[in-house]
């Protein structure tokens, strides 16, 4: 039998099914009903610090949803982390709003609090004061959050949290997704939770969680016919969805065990390779969960750069993948405004996600430590 071991695969425990029909029992199979509820008040317990959440159908909508909050129009700048998924930027053009890039930091890999403030300023001197900051823990990785509140904070400007991939992280014991203004989440099928594709948004105000779900409903007003002042989106979770949410819910402890003991296996993997480092935490006040394990490779020292161990790797039929290609050198931002150095570019140059899955078996993994020991060894 072909093995074919994916990046980020969904990891199912079994326990959805009860809730899954529970909602098809009770026919409530539209976007309302006891699991979605329940998911809700499961993610504000699990986030802490009293952070409210709406269920929603993507992360994607959220960001959406999160600028629109945020007051977020035509022709208005957005501050954006520029090493990212391209969800995280898209949203941004939808509201025919401009995006301004931002490059990272060696440390977290994520946005840069001294070229955040740079970029603040001179927007402020050539343009006006940009409307919003996207900051994304990427890879699981807590940015240097602090630092970057402290910028938003001091002028004045509403933080999105972009924690798609870093439910369960966090900086100096507080949750990643506890520190935005507003707080997007994903549990498409590759993230460490997943209810197949589906997101939320989290704020600290209980009337702004009523707005994103208002919002997300069609914007429906309070009539007896469908009455409507604002634009409405179709963005709420299905209760069904949310049914495989409250099953996942109940093992994301373990996923995160599993994905950081993933880190660990490839620091035994690598750790006696010169050239190879395995993304890990700067220091302690840094918890990951590890959603994937990156490595830099340096390919002076090693010989071989990221595209071939890429490629071997794809001949066992193991994927790997680039770390992101930041935004502003993909085609569709590239006539955005940039702040930075080459610190995201290089990154991408030379680093690669490789197998992270919360479900790879003993045989996957030994066939994954093969394959890259017998081609660094060749
Ligand atoms: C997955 C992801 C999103 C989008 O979430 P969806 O639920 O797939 O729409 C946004 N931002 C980041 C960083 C992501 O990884």
């Amino acid at each position: 039998m072909k093995i074919n071991i994916g990046l980020s695969d969904s990891h199912l425990s079994g326990k959805e099914y009860k809730y899954i029909k529970q909602a098809l029992d009770a026919n409530q199979v539209s976007n309302y009903g006891e699991n979605i509820s329940c998911l809700e008040k499961t993610l504000e317990a699990f986030l802490e610090k009293n952070y409210k959440v709406a269920c929603l159908s993507s992360g994607t909508g959220a960001i959406h949803l999160a600028l629109i909050l945020a007051g977020v129009k035509k022709d208005d700048e957005v501050l954006c982390q520029s090493m990212t998924f391209s969800a995280s930027a898209n949203p941004i053009l939808y509201l025919g709003a401009n995006p301004v890039f931002i490059d990272s930091e060696n440390e977290t890999w994520n946005m840069c609090p001294n070229y955040l403030e740079e970029a603040i300023e001179d927007r402020i001197f050539k343009s006006e004061k940009p409307k919003a900051i996207i900051v994304v823990h990427s890879y699981g990785m807590p940015a240097k959050i602090s630092e970057i509140v402290a910028v938003a904070e001091k002028y004045e400007i509403p933080l999105i949290e972009d924690t798609a991939e870093a439910l369960g992280s966090s900086y100096k014991g507080q949750k990643c997704g506890t520190f935005g203004d507003f707080v997007i989440l994903s549990f498409n099928g590759n993230k460490i939770i997943t209810t197949s594709g589906g997101g939320a948004l989290a704020t600290r105000d209980k009337e702004i969680k009523n707005k994103a779900i208002f919002l997300a409903t069609q914007a429906k007003e309070n009539a007896p016919h469908y009455q409507h002042s604002e634009i409405g989106y179709n963005y709420r979770m299905s209760n069904i969805l949310a049914g495989i949410g409250r099953g996942q819910m109940e093992v994301i402890d373990k996923h995160i065990s599993l994905r950081r003991s993933m880190n660990i296996f490839y620091k035994e993997i690598f750790k006696d390779v010169k050239g190879v480092s395995v993304f890990q935490e700067p220091n302690t006040d840094y918890f990951s969960n590890h959603w994937l394990s990156c490595i830099l490779i340096e390919s002076k020292i090693t010989g071989f750069t990221r595209d071939d161990l890429r490629i071997e790797l794809s001949r066992k039929n193991i994927e790997s993948r680039p770390l992101w290609k930041p935004m502003h050198l993909q085609p569709i931002f590239k006539d955005y405004p940039f702040y930075g150095s080459n610190v995201s570019e290089s990154l991408f140059n030379n680093g690669l996600c490789l197998p992270s899955g919360s479900n790879l078996t003993k045989k996957e993994k030994a066939l994954i430590a093969k394959t890259i020991l017998d081609y660094i060894n060749h």
